[in-house]
């Protein structure tokens, strides 16, 4: 080993040999190391800080190492670290009334899961048995997770009631910017989309369609808060023809949008909400479903067919506890909802304005996203090397972004504080005002 090894190099260099990355061509790939964090900052394995404008998969919205999270984590490791889901739980039941808390009038239940994607997959259970339906409508722009398989591979009795001949149909929402609908408002916009929803439904065969599966605001697929209207319009539909309405609130929830829930921002109430990341800021992995009364009441004398050895594991409970107490106490959905509007939002619409790289912002919240263009009038989208070259300067300078195809997401944990916040903005601005520079 060369003397100039450092122990970033060296973590580097066993990642590279052992550990499969999601998402991922394996060969060309280099993470960078973290050791460690506090609050909104994390150091690698050579003490090098960094700001942390990603809250890593957007889901640390408490930041890092909250000490009261990691103590409940710890007390509860040493009172009883697994049990299993058929058995209850004080610290489960805690969870679930929290969650509970932050959800509207008439829901009733939680059903807990490992994680987002798992959250989805139960409540897409819950609206076919409930409805007798079985497809499922979602948005092109979305991401729901990373499951599909494994009950319909599995041959016990357990499989049957989860086949379907028919799976899932798309259809494009709201997107302004690059709108599919050529409109020229917000408005517009919705009514249009509405139309594009609703003519779909009619064209599948209404009852065929279990439930809409949306994003509140999708979020890797930049962050497109809904025009005014749109989700009060697809609540309209939905009762119109029968359909379930499952809002995903993976990503959107728990103060990242500066709301408990993204939807309490907009005129509709869905009929069963998934969570995960921001619920406990992924200090162990855990999601779920939260289920409305009318939903939880059909599995009242009827099997629910479905399961997970860990659901509800008691440190993700001990977690969710803590976090939720915490993010209370400490005001952090009102700060993220200050956050959004006093400091990102202000400045990111200057840099819109300035930045001849910045084709529009948007979000709410600690939840905003830059389009980067090489054009500002035909909205081309930056390509993929300038884009590189602006995520490389970001870290060189200590800012660590979050990137999804030409944009990159103002993503902190909610718990960032204006100066920090100025802080990762001026370094973005600067980084930006050089690539210009560049051409
Ligand atoms: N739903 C949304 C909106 C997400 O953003 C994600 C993950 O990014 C998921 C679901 C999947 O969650 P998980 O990765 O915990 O399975």
């Amino acid at each position: 080993t060369p003397l100039t090894t450092t122990r970033n190099a060296e973590i580097s260099e066993r990642d590279r040999r052992s550990v499969f990355h999601s998402w991922s061509a394996q060969r060309t790939l280099a993470p960078l190391p973290l050791a460690g964090g506090s609050g909104v900052e994390v150091w690698d394995a050579d003490g090098r800080r960094y700001l942390d404008f990603s809250s890593m998969l957007v889901n640390v919205n408490i930041g890092h190492q909250h000490p009261r999270v990691v103590a409940a984590i710890q007390e509860q490791a040493a009172q009883l670290t697994t049990v299993a889901p058929a058995h209850a739980n004080e610290t489960r039941a805690h969870a679930a009334e929290l969650v509970l808390e932050r959800a509207p009038e008439g829901f009733s239940k939680v059903f807990f899961t490992n994680g987002g994607a798992d959250a989805n997959e139960n409540a897409i259970r819950m609206a076919r048995l409930t409805t007798g339906r079985d497809k499922i409508v979602s948005h092109y722009r979305s991401y729901h997770g990373n499951t599909g398989a494994a009950i319909v591979a599995t041959g016990d009795w357990r499989r049957m009631p989860n086949e379907y001949s028919r799976g899932h149909v798309h259809v494009f929402g709201p997107y302004l910017y690059r709108t599919e609908f050529w409109a020229e408002t917000p408005e517009q916009e919705t009514e249009r989309a509405l139309r594009h929803l609703e003519r779909t439904v009619q064209a599948e065969g209404p009852d065929t369609i279990a439930a809409f599966l949306f994003e509140t605001i999708p979020g890797t697929a930049g962050i497109l808060v809904p025009p005014p209207g749109y989700l009060a319009g697809v609540r309209e539909i939905a009762d119109r023809y029968g359909i379930l309405l499952i809002l995903d609130e993976v990503m959107a929830g728990f103060a990242r949008a500066g709301e408990w829930f993204a939807f309490d921002a907009f005129d509709v109430r869905p009929d069963l909400i998934t969570f995960a990341k921001g619920v406990n800021s992924g200090y162990v992995p855990v999601g779920g479903v939260v289920i409305s009364d009318a939903v939880a009441q059909v599995f009242d004398d009827r099997v629910f067919p479905g399961g997970l050895t860990y659901s509800g594991h008691p440190l993700a409970a001990a977690s969710i506890v803590a976090a939720q107490q915490a993010m209370a106490d400490e005001g952090v959905v009102d700060n993220a909802r200050r956050i959004g509007d006093e400091v990102i939002g202000p400045r990111l619409r200057q840099l819109a304005e300035e930045s001849p790289l910045v084709g529009e912002v948007r979000g709410r919240g600690v939840f905003w996203a830059v389009e980067l263009v090489a054009d500002r009038a035909t909205r081309e989208p930056l390509a993929a090397a300038r884009i590189g070259a602006i995520k490389t300067a970001m870290l060189e300078r200590g800012v660590l972004g979050f990137f999804a195809e030409n944009r990159v997401h103002v993503v902190p944990p909610a718990v960032i504080g204006d100066a920090d916040a100025h802080r990762g903005l001026d370094v973005l601005a600067e980084v930006l005002q050089a690539e210009a520079a560049r051409g």
